[in-house]
This record gives structure tokens, sequence and C-alpha cells, in this order.
């Protein structure tokens, strides 16, 4: 364990943020790292307790305190390798994870969890910089090829874990460029791009292709990968947006999140108007800007606008407000429902709970929203009788979530069974569809969630896709 006495010795600390008044200039990322000493000090808070709720906690199993343990001890090398084994990607959950293993970290149930995503981040962080992140290419080919359609944080697991496992894997991606929601969802501020960048360079030197602006199911067929590969991974996400069925919707000033946040990551990475939007630009600049929806999609879209320079940003939230602090407990070592304030929150908007919208208003253009106040009996949604009112607004952002996969191309031609949800059916034993040869893993698989389920999935389903191709396989499940 760290030090018997480190969390009786050390205050919870974790990272900082540059001010919203200097961050809210740019778009890119504002945390400022512990310095090593600090970082020390942290992982010895860890106990290694004799159940750690964390490892259960995360998603993709980290074995934390075991990495805790080599911080304390000042052997960076080795936290790294014990944290390679069980995720493939911490510089993006150490960035965006919303961090269940704190939540399940036994010091959280007197609120002073050990700073676990913290750490992650820079055990890989340092690991980049020392250069110690190397291509693991592998020693011998199998001679079988895998088909990964989408490159999100599940196909890239899963393409990683394949081609270190001897296979010939082709990335398939209709984007032009490659990362799934790393790349055209979550903001530069939240995961700046170079992150994914390096990690191409690192597949790519192990052996996996990328071939961008392909669509499956458009651009090449799901016959001809049929008739290529010897498996194929589907991995394309859940992109069918959860629409909002009132008047008004049509007009041009309602959009979705995705439209928004896409062409601000295009800009930023250096793409020209054209290009970042081709069917027009849509900036939150000198409006007045409302985002249905309480999530992080909602969230990034509040602090996108801001970046922008919006006069004002509200945020409604259908559902009540939740409480500040957790009953601990009831809740403790889950997830616990409780009101999230992100650093977006903290650069400035409105936050509204419990407001239903009702129509959005304008002649040619969106110029208001008419909301009425909700109250939630015995989970039952009633109006509240007399508190309509309208919200000014120029530009309402759709962050509703997610509701499914895209029927059209891909999944018409795979022929995949769905589950009654909509999504690819599939189970977590094996990640096999209806289909043979055919497997399915991410939000493709089990509906919108978050990279560290999708990474969770990739690395799952590559090994059994290497049972399947192979009879045994060595990767870890
Ligand atoms: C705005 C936003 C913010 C988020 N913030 C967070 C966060 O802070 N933390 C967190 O943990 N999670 C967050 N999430 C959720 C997280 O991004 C997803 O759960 C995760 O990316 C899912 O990974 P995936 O690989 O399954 O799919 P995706 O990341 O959706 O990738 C799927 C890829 O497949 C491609 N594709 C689809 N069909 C085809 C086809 N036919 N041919 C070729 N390519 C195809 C798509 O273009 C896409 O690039 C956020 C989501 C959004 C939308
Ligand atoms: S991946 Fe997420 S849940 Fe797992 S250790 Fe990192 S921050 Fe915690």
């Amino acid at each position: 364990m760290g030090k018997a006495t480190g969390f009786l010795e050390v205050d919870r600390k974790d990272r900082t943020y540059d001010s919203p008044a200097e961050r809210l200039k740019h778009y890119r990322e504002f945390v400022i790292p512990h310095d090593a000493a600090g970082l020390q000090g942290q992982a010895s808070r860890c106990m290694n307790c004799g159940i750690p709720y964390c490892h259960n906690g995360c998603p993709v199993n980290n074995q934390i305190p075991d990495w805790n343990h080599l911080v304390y001890e000042n052997d960076w090398r080795e936290a790294l390798d014990n944290l390679h084994s069980t995720n493939n990607f911490p510089e993006f959950t150490g960035r965006i994870c919303p961090a269940p293993c704190e939540a399940a970290c036994t010091l959280n149930i007197v609120d002073q969890p050990v700073t676990i995503k913290s750490i992650e981040c820079a055990i890989v962080d340092k690991g980049w910089k020392e250069g110690w992140i190397e291509p693991q290419v592998p020693a011998k080919k199998t001679g079988k090829s895998v088909a990964v359609v989408g490159s999100g944080p599940a196909g890239l697991a899963c393409a990683q874990q394949l081609a270190r496992a001897g296979h010939s894997v082709t990335v398939f991606e209709k984007s032009d460029r490659v990362g799934g929601l790393l790349r055209y969802g979550i903001p530069d501020f939240k995961l700046e791009k170079h992150v994914i960048n390096r990690r191409m360079v690192q597949m790519e030197a192990e052996g996996v292709q990328f071939r961008t602006s392909v669509e499956v199911g458009v651009t090449v067929s799901v016959a001809s990968l049929k008739e290529n590969f010897d498996a194929i991974v589907m991995a394309g996400g859940a992109e069918d947006p959860r629409p909002l069925d009132i008047p008004g919707f049509e007009l041009p000033g309602v959009r979705f999140a995705m439209e928004f946040l896409t062409q601000q990551n295009k800009r930023n990475a250096g793409d020209d108007e054209i290009r970042a939007a081709p069917r027009g630009s849509l900036l939150a600049t000198g409006k007045h800007v409302v985002v249905i929806g309480g999530g992080d999609t909602g969230s990034d879209c509040v602090g996108t606008s801001n970046r922008q320079g919006a006069l004002s940003v509200t945020q409604l939230e259908i559902m009540p407000r939740p409480p500040e602090k957790e009953e601990k407990a009831l809740s403790w070592p889950n997830w616990p429902l409780k009101l999230r304030t992100s650093s977006s929150h903290e650069e400035g908007c409105e936050r509204e709970f419990a407001v239903l919208t009702k129509r959005a208003v304008g002649e040619n253009d969106v110029t208001g929203l008419e909301c009425v106040r909700v109250e939630w009996v015995n989970g039952k949604m009633q109006e509240v009788p007399g508190s309509e009112f309208t919200l000014k607004a120029d530009l309402i952002l759709l962050a509703m979530g997610f509701l499914v996969p895209r029927k059209q191309g891909l999944l018409e031609q795979a022929g995949v069974e769905l589950d009654p949800r909509g999504n690819v059916k599939g189970n977590v034993v094996d990640y096999k569809t209806s289909v043979e040869n055919v497997f399915a893993c991410g939000d493709m698989r089990r509906g919108q969630s978050l990279v560290v389920w999708a990474i969770r999935e990739g690395r799952q389903c590559a090994r059994s896709v290497d049972e399947a191709l192979m009879g045994v396989s060595e990767l870890p499940r």
C-alpha cells in the first residue's frame, strides 16, 4: 500500500484549473497538473483496502491500489505498465472519465476519495513525455484479417488489441478523421486532439490501417468486407439523436448539439469555414443560447457557446434538481445521483431544472422558447398550472442524448438482429451478433454510454474475435 497513515496525514487535493476568465479565451485544455511530489502525496492516501471497491467501480477494472503504490514508491515506469495492462488509453479516461472509481473509493465515505483520475492521467502523461510508450509490434502475424467499423474508443481499443495479437486490422471510419466522439463530439478544452493523434501513430506502427472518409454500407458494402476479412467488428456508436417533438422544431435556429460541437472541433483542427461547416456556420456569438438537456453533451454546448461569445446561456433539464450531496449510507459505493457542476457550468450559465419545453417561437427564425415548470409525483411528470414562461432564444441546441445506432447502410446491409431498445443485439460474453463472424461493441451494442465502457467493450470484444479466429486467446478479458 502507499503509506499506512497517508490518508490521515495528507488531505485530498485535486488538480486545479486556470481561471474562467483566462480559459474562456481559448479552446485548449486548462487543467493544472500536480507536481511529482504532490502526486506522490496524493497516491500515499490509498489505503489498499482489503476489498478495493474502486476496482469494480472502474469499468476497465484498473488495478488502482497497485499503481497508487507504485507512484508513491516513485516507480512510474512500472505504474505505467500496470495501468496499460487494463486500459489501452488512460490519457482519454484520465481526462474525461466521470471517475466512478472515486465514487466507490472507501475514502469517499467521508467525501475525501483518492484523486484516482488525476493520478491515472499523470502516469500516462509522464509515460508519453519520457518516451516510454512505444509500439508493441506482434512477434508473428496470424494471417487473419479483421475489419473494424468505427474509430471511436471502442473501435480503437478493439483494433489495438487485435493488432497486438497478430491480426491484420483495418479500421473504417466515415468521418474525415479518426476518433469518433473523442474527435468530433468532445470539445478540445476537455481533450486536445493531439492526444488521439499520437495513439494513431502508435497503432499504425503496430500494423493497424486506418481508412477515413469510408462509410461501410455506402462507400464500401458489408458484403465486400465479408469477402475480404475473416471477421467484422461493428463499433459505429449510437448516432441517432433524440429529437424534440414540439412546434417550431423546424426553425433554422433549432439545431442538434452534435452539429454545433463538430463544427467547432473542426475549426480548432484548422479546417476552413466551408470544410468545418458545409451546410452553413452555426455560431453562438452574440446570441441568447438555450441548451436543452442536462448531460455531458449539454455541458459541452455551454462551454463552447461561452467561448464563442454568447450573450447568455441557459441550460434546461426536465428532471428535478438533484440533491447537492448524496446520502452515503444509501449510495456508496455506487455512482450517486447528485448535482454535478462541470467546469463549463462554472464559466457562466443559468441552469433550470424541472422545465418542459412547449414551443419554439419566431417568424423566419427562432426568437424564443415557451416553457412550463413541471413537478414529478410518483415518477410521473405533471405541468404546474400558471408556471408558463418564455425564454429569449436565438439559438436552441438539442442535447437530449442519443437513442440508437443509425439503421441505414451498415446495419441494414449487415442484417444483424437488434435488441428491444434498437441497439445491435450481442452479449458481453462473446460480443457476437446474430450474423456469423460479425461482432459488435461500444455504444452501438450497449447504447449511449461512456468512453471507459467503450474501451472495456472494445478490449473484451477483441478477445472474443481472437478466440473465434484462433481457437484460443491470450488477450485479457
Ligand atoms: C458531446 C459529447 C460529450 C461526451 N462527453 C463524455 C465525457 O466527458 N466522458 C465520457 O466518458 N463520455 C462522454 N461522452 C460519451 C462517449 O463519447 C461515448 O460513449 C463513446 O465515444 C462511445 O464510443 P464508441 O466507440 O462506441 O462510439 P463513437 O465514439 O460514437 O464512435 C463511432 C464511430 O463510428 C463511425 N461510424 C459509424 N457508422 C459507420 C460506418 N457505417 N462506416 C464507418 N464508420 C462509421 C462514426 O463516424 C464514429 O466515428 C460524450 C458524448 C458526447 C456526444
Ligand atoms: S478509467 Fe475512469 S473509473 Fe477507471 S480508474 Fe480511470 S477515472 Fe477511474
